[in-house]
């Protein structure tokens, strides 16, 4: 009996440090830990994120005249290209919902604008003019980092419950909604305005994720850089909702600083160049 006492307790003992070694190793992975941000409601769960997310994919791809969809078939390197740089945030341990959402992006045919942006579900999509505008694979990654911190943290969800409503959405996701309510969210999207809080999230998660990849992890104030240099006549996503691009580097740089990751050596640029370079002309 003795024995077994001791037995129970000893793996009772291992089941113990076996939990607590699992919820330190959890901590190490955890999310990037970021500003709050309040009333941060959505509509409906996850999965009602990816049914909205495909139904609005499919209004995208029928709508050619606003959203020419660069055919991946024609254009196999450059989706492999942004496939690969995807794939290196999604996998550097930070993104919370990185096994519930669908994480397809897509490359929209427009080199006169600055913009990528992201429905609920995670389907992201990046213009020809932003993949062309930015020197090097670390300051794009940046700008895919902010995208990808949208679309983990349902910003786009939960901006969209605020702007049309949880029964216009719930009416989509049931497959109730007329063909003028969806054309009318799919017109909005690529200016659907998030708030100033989810801005600051998505630039503070993006530092998290590159912090953990071989980019430099403040890429994202790279492109605020370079607009505010040039005068910044555009105005996409990523202006859309803060007046002023320096406060938003002087951010990135001080979560950089506050995570201690490397803002220094950038990724070779040749592969960055090819990328640009298999992209129509
Ligand atoms: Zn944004």
């Amino acid at each position: 009996m003795k024995r077994n006492s001791i037995k129970i307790a000893v793996s009772t003992g291992l089941v113990l440090l076996a939990f607590v070694l699992s919820c330190s190793k959890k901590n190490e992975n955890a999310a990037v830990p970021t500003t709050s941000c309040f009333p941060d409601i959505t509509f409906s769960s996850i999965s009602d994120d990816l049914i909205l997310g495909r139904q609005i994919d499919s209004q995208i791809v029928a709508t050619p005249s606003e959203y020419p969809i660069l055919p991946r078939a024609q254009y196999p390197v450059a989706y492999s290209h942004l496939e690969r740089i995807t794939n290196n945030i999604k996998n550097s341990g930070k993104i919370g919902n990185k096994d519930k959402l669908s994480w397809e992006v897509k490359i929209i045919h427009n080199d006169s604008v600055l913009n990528a942006f992201c429905t609920p579900g995670g389907y992201i999509y990046v213009y020809t003019g932003i993949i062309k505008y930015l020197d090097n694979e670390d300051d794009f990654a940046g700008v895919m980092g902010h995208e990808i911190a949208h679309a983990d943290l349902r910003h786009s969800a939960k901006t969209m419950t605020q702007q049309y409503g949880i029964s216009m959405l719930m009416n989509i996701v049931l497959g109730k909604a007329s063909q003028g309510q969806l054309a009318q969210i799919v017109a909005g999207l690529s200016s659907l305005k998030y708030s100033r809080c989810h801005e600051t999230q998505a630039d503070e998660n993006s530092v998290g994720y590159l912090s953990a990849t071989s980019y430099k992890c403040n890429g994202a104030a790279s492109f605020f850089e370079k607009i505010s240099a040039a005068g910044g006549s555009r105005t996409p996503e990523f202006m859309s909702t803060h007046p002023n691009p320096d406060n938003r580097v002087a951010n990135i740089n001080a979560k950089a600083k506050e995570l201690g990751c490397n803002t220094t050596l950038p990724n070779p640029i040749s592969q960055y160049t090819e990328f640009k370079n298999s992209l129509p002309k």
